[in-house]
C-alpha cells in the first residue's frame, strides 16, 4: 500500500537517463525523467519527489545552479539532492556540498551503489514520524508493515489517510489547522487545497468507523482537527 519512493532524475544524456531510470524501477522506486534543470523545475512545480538525482553538467542551467535554486526556495529546501557527475576533483565535491547536495556520485557508478546511496540519504532525511508501531485506545498503526487495525480488526486506509492518521497519532491531543496538516502530511504540495484536508479526514473517519475509532478524531470548529487519546470531558 505504501507509495513507491519517487526520484526526480535530471540527466541530459538519454542513454544514462534511461539506465538510471530502469535501475531505479528495478529497485522499486518511481523515477521521474527530466533532461534539463528547466524541465526539472517545471516538474517540481506540480509535486515534490522524495529525492533528486541531478547531473552536474546540463545544457542551459547547470546542476549546481539548480541545487542552489532548490535550496533557496522554502518549498524545495528539504528535498534531498544527490549529484551525478563525471567530475571527481576535491574542489568540485566541496562546491557540490556547499550548493546543498546531500551526496555525490561519480560516473561511472554501479546501480547497486546508486540505490544504496539513495536509501542512505532517505534514512538520514526520514520524517520525524518514525517506524515505531503506535497504539491509542485499541487503534494500532504499524508504519513498517503499513497496517492499521482497530480492536485487532484490519482497517483499510489509502496512503494519504495512512499518513494523516500517522501524523495525528504521533501528535495526539493537539489541534492542527488545515494549513498545518497540509504542510505535515502533504509536504507543502502546492496543488493541494485546504478543503482537500476535509475530504481526507472524512475518508479517514469512514475507514476507522468499523471499529468505532472514528470517534477519536474531532473537528474543532474554526480551528482544525485533533486526535484524542481519551474520552472528551
Ligand atoms: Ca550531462
Amino acid at each position: 500500500m505504501a507509495l513507491p519512493v519517487s526520484v526526480l532524475v535530471v540527466e541530459d544524456e538519454p542513454a544514462i537517463l534511461e539506465l538510471v531510470a530502469v535501475n531505479l524501477e528495478h529497485a522499486g522506486f518511481a523515477p521521474w525523467r527530466t533532461a534539463s534543470a528547466e524541465e526539472a523545475a517545471q516538474r517540481l512545480r506540480q509535486s515534490l519527489p522524495d529525492v533528486a538525482l541531478v547531473d552536474w553538467m546540463l545544457p542551459g542551467q547547470s546542476g549546481l545552479a539548480l541545487a542552489r535554486r532548490l535550496r533557496s526556495d522554502a518549498r524545495t529546501r528539504e528535498l534531498p539532492i544527490i549529484f551525478l557527475t563525471a567530475r571527481s576533483g576535491e574542489n568540485d565535491k566541496v562546491a557540490a556540498l556547499e550548493a546543498g547536495a546531500d551526496d555525490y556520485l561519480t560516473k561511472p557508478f554501479s546501480p547497486r551503489e546508486l540505490v544504496a546511496r539513495i536509501r542512505a540519504v532517505l534514512r538520514r532525511r526520514a520524517p520525524q514520524l518514525g517506524e515505531q508501531p503506535l497504539e491509542i485506545a485499541g487503534l494500532r498503526l504499524d508504519p513498517g508493515a503499513h497496517e492499521v487495525s482497530g480492536n485487532r480488526q484490519r482497517l483499510e486506509l489509502s496512503p494519504t489517510e495512512f499518513r494523516l492518521l500517522h501524523f495525528l497519532m504521533t501528535h495526539p491531543n493537539r489541534v492542527y489547522s488545515r494549513a498545518r496538516l497540509l504542510d505535515e502530511v502533504w509536504g507543502n504540495d502546492a496543488v493541494v487545497e485546504e478543503r482537500t484536508v476535509d475530504v481526507h479526514v472524512r475518508r479517514l473517519r469512514q475507514a476507522l468507523a468499523p471499529s468505532g475509532h472514528d470517534a477519536l478524531i474531532e473537528t474543532v470548529r474554526g480551528s482544525g482537527y485533533l486526535l484524542r487519546t481519551g474520552t472528551p470531558s
